[in-house]
């Protein structure tokens, strides 16, 4: 090999940052170097399987799928072999060290808000731990489609690659780890055996401990000679003993017992199997403690923590499964990336592992659960595509999901668990209202949502229900962008006055939730900002109801008329209490929250926003001062001027206090400083300045046609 051969790379910068902060960090629980390495072999064990589904072929170049864990205290090195699909030279350069992912920054953020080190492997930079206790790590990987080369890098920014032919892998990957001197204790036997019985015992490849030991061994003279012989040339392999004399004392002793038997030691490799433990989910679970399960767990996800709680169980009957199912205690930190792919529920036939991130098995809803399934039915053959129209799986799926609310319902079992389940997976529980029509109405038992009376607590919604007022037909609610700003709002007035309870839905996705939910327990969901809500009320204040709506009838007609298109309709409401008027939408249209949340995401097609803009309507209080006093204008001079300018004024108020954003927020700052003007008492003398800095339009009490008219044409 020439030195031209060897090629040297600089490590894309975040990288080469995780690498110096993960080599100066001061951290005592380095052994999770070994369970990440084992955990990327294994990846790359189960993609030659899958491979070799369709196309058996593909294992020629390495029969065995296996682990090697080599350690050797003379060079000082660690060594893991595996016979996975191995990499490619430009893989090694892509994965590592030139391409970042997203887990890259991701974890170095989550280091310094005080994150622990060993949760690496959720990031999706397990291989860079290696530093840990390395010094300097080679990587020799051999794939099916590429020739064999090595990767080498001692950090420092910048790694080196070269073709290598020194023992050639066949196929798979052989990391060598040249260890620190301080971090030698992770060559000893027993302290490999422990951290492989810790974190990776579930592995389900053998995990193979190879060493190299001496042993006695007694053979006669002759075969001493022979052996001495063979070892003089050189010939001595891995499985023929070396013989190493005895010291001259004991070998003299033997000689006189026995003439013609000689004991000699012999080194010899042993090779043992570290992880012979019966996959875990064909166990009873009788037999299987929680500690088993945190175990496979966490090989199982990489996570650093205990799972929050686990379901085990088999199907038996038309057709026969084994799974289990695991919630975790924290959603992953891209939960919803899109287009991610998740190594959530691995699936089995037979014990043979085929595949994970298998999508057809879980829908997109329960994306957090993770979990192995271990079918009798299907054939071990079975490609992605092929899964895709299964009946077999199809039902699978269906007892899953069946089971997974199984699971939700024992975690609400205990409130403080459930809290925190619902912190973490809210957005799931929702999306799955949002999806999964089927088990809606159990979905829904999940919800919980602050209220106008659950204070910091949230609620269920059979906790609400069972609150509810005796004349009371229907669940109120409220959306919008925070707690504070709906349980203050104008539409929630009068139902809180009244005793009545309203959900606060604070989350961008209830918007969409709610939609489908419609109704719990019989009851329909009734949104408080839009038209049309009914409230519980007596005979009397019906009937006083229906005569404001005629007293006020012509001041709806006048203001209509002015706001034109701006508002579908001006009504007479019977929820307002403080506030003068507010902004309904109509039952069909989005919200106000909703148009805040549309207009929010870019690239949305604007023309969807045409159509789908909430439809306002504006509604009146007929209790109140500011009403009152317009409608004895009105009804004293249909034409008086200055109403318009009010009517424009209330409306825009509205739209603000209502939830919706300003068309043109300029225009109504002005209408307010005219306004404040008035109020000081100052003259108007600047009004031509400011008409024409500005745009502006003339004060609220001019009265003149001209003056009407600009201001129609400003809005
Ligand atoms: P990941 O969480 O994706 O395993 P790592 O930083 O540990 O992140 O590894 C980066 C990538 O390098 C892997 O996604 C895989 O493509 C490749 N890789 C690492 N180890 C091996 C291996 N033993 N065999 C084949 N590919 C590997």
């Amino acid at each position: 090999m020439s030195d031209t051969d060897t090629e040297t790379f600089a490590f894309q910068a975040e990288i080469a940052q995780l690498l110096s902060l993960i080599i100066n960090t001061f951290y005592s629980n380095k052994e999770i170097f070994l369970r990440e390495l084992i955990s990327n072999s294994s990846d790359a064990l189960d993609k030659i399987r899958y491979k070799s589904l369709t196309d058996p072929s593909v294992l020629d170049s390495a029969k065995e799928l296996m682990i090697k864990i080599i350690p050797d205290k003379d060079a000082g090195t660690l060594t893991i072999i595996d016979t996975g699909v191995g990499m490619t030279k430009a893989d090694l350069i892509n994965n590592l060290g030139t391409i970042a992912r997203s887990g890259t920054k991701a974890f170095m953020e989550a280091l310094q808000a005080g994150a622990d080190i060993s949760m690496i492997g959720q990031f999706g930079v397990g291989f860079y731990s290696s530093y840990l206790v390395s010094d300097k790590v080679q990587v020799i990987s051999k794939s099916n489609d590429d020739e064999q080369f090595l990767w080498e890098s001692s950090a420092g920014g910048s790694f080196t690659i070269r073709p290598d032919s020194s023992e050639l892998l066949g196929r798979g990957t052989k990391i060598i780890l040249y260890m620190k001197e301080d971090q030698i204790e992770y060559l000893e036997e027993r302290k490999v055996k422990d951290i492989i019985k810790k974190h990776s015992q579930f592995i389900g490849y053998p995990i193979k401990l190879v060493l190299e030991k001496e042993r006695d061994k007694e053979i006669s003279d002759d075969e001493a000679e022979d052996e001495k012989k063979e070892d003089k040339e050189g010939e001595s392999t891995e499985d023929k003993p070396k013989i190493e004399d005895l010291d001259d004392e004991e070998d003299e002793n033997k000689k006189n017992k026995d003439k013609k038997k000689k004991k000699i030691k012999e080194k010899y490799i042993d090779e043992e199997e570290l992880n012979k433990t019966k996959p875990i989910w064909t166990r009873n679970p009788d037999d299987v403690s929680q500690e088993d399960y945190a175990e496979f767990y966490k090989s199982l996800t990489n996570d650093w923590e205990d799972h929050l709680a686990v379901k085990h169980f088999s199907v038996e009957g038309q057709l026969e499964f084994r799974a289990l199912l695991f919630c975790p205690k924290r959603a992953p930190f891209d939960l919803f990336e899109n287009k991610k792919k998740r190594n959530n529920i691995k699936l089995y036939v037979r014990r043979v592992f085929i595949m994970d991130n298998c999508e057809d098995l879980i829908p997109e809803y329960l994306n957090f659960v993770k979990g192995v399934v271990d079918s009798e039915d299907l054939p071990l053959n079975i490609s992605r595509e092929m899964l895709q129209q299964n009946k077999i799986l199809k039902v699978i799926r269906k007892n899953l999901v069946k089971k997974c609310i199984e699971l939700f319902e024992e975690i609400m079992e205990d409130k403080e668990n459930y809290k925190k389940f619902y912190e973490q997976f809210a957005k799931n529980i929702k999306l799955g209202i949002h999806e999964d029509s089927v088990n809606r109405n159990k979905i829904a038992e999940f919800l919980r949502f602050y209220s106008t009376s659950s204070g910091d607590d949230l609620s269920s919604l059979k906790e609400y229900v069972s609150r509810m007022k005796e004349n009371q037909k229907d669940i109120y609610y409220i959306t919008g962008e925070s707690k504070e700003n709906v349980c203050h709002s104008a539409f929630v007035e009068r139902l809180t006055k009244r005793g009545l309870e309203v959900l606060l839905m604070v989350d961008p996705i209830d918007e969409y939730s709610v939609q489908q939910l419609k109704e719990y327990d019989g009851k329909k969901l009734v949104c408080v900002t839009k038209e049309g809500l009914e409230l519980p009320e007596d005979e009397d204040e019906k009937e006083k109801f229906e005569e404001q709506k005629a007293a006020f009838e012509p001041l709806c007609k006048v203001m209509k008329d002015i706001l034109d298109k701006k508002v579908e309709k001006v009504t007479v409401s019977n929820r307002l209490v403080s506030s003068p008027c507010c902004i309904v939408t109509s039952q069909y249209g989005w919200s106000a929250n909703m148009e805040r949340i549309m207009k929010a995401q870019a690239l949305r097609d604007s023309s969807t926003m045409g159509y789908m803009a909430a439809k306002k309507h504006l509604e009146i209080n007929p209790d109140r001062s500011i009403m009152k006093s317009l409608k004895t204008r009105v009804d004293s001079d249909k034409n008086d001027k200055s109403v318009k300018d009010l009517v424009m004024l209330l409306y825009e108020t509205s739209l603000l206090s209502s939830g919706f954003t300003l068309e043109d927020p300029q225009v109504h700052g002005n209408r307010i400083h005219r306004m404040i003007k008035l109020g000081l008492g100052i003259e108007d003398d600047d009004v031509e300045m400011e008409a024409t800095e500005a745009g502006d339009v003339p004060v609220v009490a001019s009265t003149t046609e001209e003056d009407a008219g600009k201001m129609e044409e400003v809005d």
